[in-house]
């Protein structure tokens, strides 16, 4: 399972690559703060195109059952047109979802999804292909959550990878299995000098996380969702580089999502989750940081919840820690720790006014995606998804986006703050 997606991303990158280089020229273009209007759409036998008279933000699609439909969310634009039929759509409608999205809702003939899609590079229309599924793989899709697209003027700054002094640490041998995995797509400032933040969606494909009380949802929607929300905040505001380690619904080793931040040299990595507890009154976020020794006996139970995704894919995780034993790695960890910590205070600090928090919110623990020596590091819970005012939260998009942008900001924050000290 693990090694079959791993060839499937490599396989897509070049692709990817091509179409980041084919954009580029584009990146400087100026972000328009108003309204797009949505002026046209089309639909064929196997697509539907979105024609718009500016450049909206972002868009994504997602799946609705009892009955079945898609659903396509245009942010930054308004609907200006009627909705069309044809092909496997027998009707559609646009409205005005909330005042920063339009939605345009599809109904189908036959179970169908939006297999992928594409802006132009001008970022006016948006095309999407439609693909005829059975009930089974639909009912999947809708489970799975939305596939989002990105205007190339938000697309990427940089696929390369950036320069940056830090201290040169030994590499545990055990790390080298995952050197190969191709790194992911940086957005947001092309600035390299830019810090970078790597975001980690926990879980993913047949490690679905905490299931939700409220509908049975998976926690890995959730993470991704937030993930991407994080992103689209920091490339919004365009101080800061950031990149995540998954973007889609697949399987990622733990070890794999730490060597993705230190091999992109990142200067913070972020690991989105979200907790489960028997007690249903339990609520509330929680910031964990790395220790040698668990803080209680909860924080341990965690660790070892979280970190199970590994034993599944048959990774054995104690060997990996028994390497890190250099005299360099220590010391650098150290301050590494020191740092994460600083930041766990400004990700309380800041996101407080938006989502809930434990009283006793920073926990130490030792989750294996914290290890990076040389990377500070924090693995957020965002709430308990066995809470129902918390999951109502982490699977709304509303709180997604709430959350998100609180993390962001604590991330611009974090780094305003380094830069002041660097310059003292
Ligand atoms: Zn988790």
């Amino acid at each position: 399972m693990m090694f079959s997606r791993i060839k499937q991303r490599t396989a897509r990158l070049p692709q990817r690559l091509a179409l980041l280089l084919a954009l580029t020229p584009m990146l400087g273009a100026a972000q328009s703060a108003e309204a797009a209007t949505i002026r046209a759409m089309q639909i064929t036998e196997d697509a539907i195109i979105l024609a718009f008279d500016g450049v909206v933000e972002k868009a994504s699609a997602f799946n609705l059952i009892n009955p079945q439909r898609i659903a396509i969310d245009i942010g930054g634009a308004r609907p200006g047109t009627q909705g069309s039929s044809g092909g496997l759509i027998t009707a559609s409608r646009l409205g005005q979802f909330n005042p920063q999205t339009a939605r345009v809702v599809l109904d189908l003939a036959r179970p169908a999804i939006i297999a992928a899609g594409a802006f132009a590079a001008d970022g006016r229309s948006l095309t999407l292909s439609l693909k005829p599924v059975d009930a089974s793989r639909f009912a999947a899709a809708a489970q799975a959550g939305r596939i989002a697209f990105l205007p190339p003027q938000l697309i990427p700054a940089s696929a390369i990878m950036p320069e940056r002094k830090s201290v040169t640490v030994p590499v545990p041998a055990k790390a080298r299995p995952y050197r190969t995995a191709p790194l992911p797509i940086i957005y947001g400032a092309r600035d390299n000098s830019r810090p970078l933040v790597v975001i980690d969606a926990g879980h993913g494909g047949h490690d679905p996380g905490a299931i939700s009380v409220l509908d049975g949802r998976h926690e890995k929607t959730a993470t991704l969702a937030i993930a991407r929300a994080v992103r689209d905040a920091l490339v919004r505001s365009g101080q800061v580089r950031v990149a995540l380690t998954r973007d889609g619904d697949n399987f990622l080793p733990l070890p794999e999502r730490v060597a993705i931040a230190r091999r992109m040299k990142a200067n913070l990595f972020i690991s989105i989750h979200a907790d489960s507890a028997a007690v249903t009154q339990a609520r509330g976020a929680s910031i964990y940081t790395l220790s040698d020794v668990a803080s209680d006996k909860e924080a341990a139970r965690l660790a070892a919840a979280e970190n199970k995704a590994d034993i599944i894919s048959g990774v054995d995780l104690g060997r990996q820690s028994s390497d890190v034993q250099s005299i360099l790695i220590d010391l650098a960890q150290r301050e590494t720790m020191n740092m994460s910590s600083a930041f766990a205070s400004v990700l309380q600090r800041e996101t407080a006014t938006l989502i809930p928090f434990r009283n006793d919110f920073h926990q130490f623990a030792n989750f294996r995606v914290l290890k990076a020596p040389d990377v500070p590091s924090v693995l957020m819970e965002t709430g308990y998804v066995s809470n129902t005012d918390d999951a109502r939260l982490l699977f709304s998009e509303d709180g997604q986006q709430r959350i998100g942008r609180g993390i962001a900001r604590a991330i611009e924050a974090h780094f305003a703050r380094r830069i002041a000290l660097a310059q003292r």
